[in-house]
């Protein structure tokens, strides 16, 4: 192997079990069915069409999210989940050897990208109560990537305190990863209008119940966008395949049923949280489709193990800054009812 990539520490994407069938809180994913539109595909019609490759300028998704966001088609690229979008952003934005910076906790992608592409990690303690100080980014003078809402702790900054990072780095590519933003955060899609350098990059694996089809897209001024094209034709020119460009065309005419399904998420998070804390467990204020929660009772670690022997799936980060939390998923409502009742179960016996 080219020794440029033999030391690498690659990313380790949360649990996908094949064999036992687990109450799954683990990796984010929506409990709910993709809508309607989007099943009709699946069963026939742009299967027959398999046999083509798929549109590598992506026109009829690009203008129906042109259309959603309110922006131009030549605002949008779309790539083979977010994490493409990011990747790319990374080989794109960042000088040869130079600096990246973005949040010490925060999405486990980003340092492995950082190390991929040769870059330097710029990691950005959060502050105690697990925040992040947008002044920390103010005139940096070097790309930014933020999660917002961030992961895994679920917290977010507002529209007006992402401005005033792109405002005063007007030389560089301030990212900011909205996997999450539909669960009660704000977009800063109006402000890529304002600001040349501010790149909004979304997914359709949480809020769209597409994780499966792998389909993400970021938002941003046109140069930058071409700047994504030009890494995206130098790798893979049908990043996306045919039938995840019809399933997200689809999705996007189905609005209320993604909606509704983001407000019942939020309902279970609030019935979560207030149960959690019922508990004596330590919750953070999500705008996620997850909680972050940590308790005395028990370390993070045996919380997980022992929820898994329950049959429950949570998500716990051997970081030793995070190491006393675990991240639970919102699932459905039953099955945060199962998540209490197991979670009682483990707590009696210790
Ligand atoms: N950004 C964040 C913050 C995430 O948590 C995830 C999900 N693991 C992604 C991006 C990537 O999601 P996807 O590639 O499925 O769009």
């Amino acid at each position: 192997m080219n020794k440029r990539y033999s030391n690498l520490e690659p990313y380790t994407p949360g649990e996908q079990p094949q064999d036992r069938s687990y109450i799954k809180l683990n990796t984010n994913e929506s409990p709910y069915p993709p809508s309607e539109s989007v099943l009709r595909v699946m069963k026939r019609e742009e299967a027959e069409n398999l046999r083509l490759y798929s549109d590598p300028q992506a026109k009829k998704l690009k203008q129906a999210l042109a259309d959603f966001y309110d922006v131009k088609p030549e605002n949008v690229f779309v790539s083979n989940g977010s994490d493409e979008s990011l990747n790319f952003s990374f080989m794109a934005f960042a000088q040869e050897g130079g600096q990246v910076a973005f949040p010490a906790v925060s999405y486990g992608f980003y340092p492995v990208f950082a190390e991929l592409h040769h870059l330097k990690m710029n990691a950005i303690p959060l502050k105690e109560d697990f925040t992040i100080d947008p002044k920390d980014y103010e005139n940096i003078g070097m790309p930014v990537v933020i999660a917002n809402p961030n992961a895994p702790t679920g917290l977010m900054l507002t529209p007006d305190q992402i401005e005033e990072i792109a405002k005063s780095n007007p030389d560089q590519v301030v990212l900011i990863d909205e996997a999450y933003v539909d669960f009660g955060a704000e977009t800063v899609i109006p402000l890529t209008k304002k600001y040349d350098n501010l790149l909004a990059v979304q997914t359709y694996s949480k809020s769209r119940s597409l994780a499966g089809a792998r389909l993400g897209y970021a938002i941003g001024d046109a140069e930058l966008i071409r700047d994504l094209e030009t890494v995206k034709y130098s790798t893979n020119p049908y990043n996306v395949s045919r039938l995840t460009l019809e399933l997200g065309y689809q999705a996007l005419q189905d609005p209320d049923y993604y909606r509704a399904n983001c407000q019942k998420i939020m309902d279970s998070r609030a019935w979560t949280i207030a149960e959690l804390r019922k508990r004596g467990f330590q919750v953070l204020e999500s705008k996620t489709n997850f909680v972050f929660a940590r308790t005395d009772a028990k370390a993070g670690k045996n919380l997980y193990l022992e929820l898994k022997d329950q049959g429950i799936l949570v998500r716990h980060f051997d970081d030793p800054k995070i190491t006393d939390w675990v991240r639970i998923t919102i699932g459905s409502q039953d099955q945060m009812e199962a998540l209490i009742e197991k979670l009682d179960v483990i707590l009696s016996l210790s």
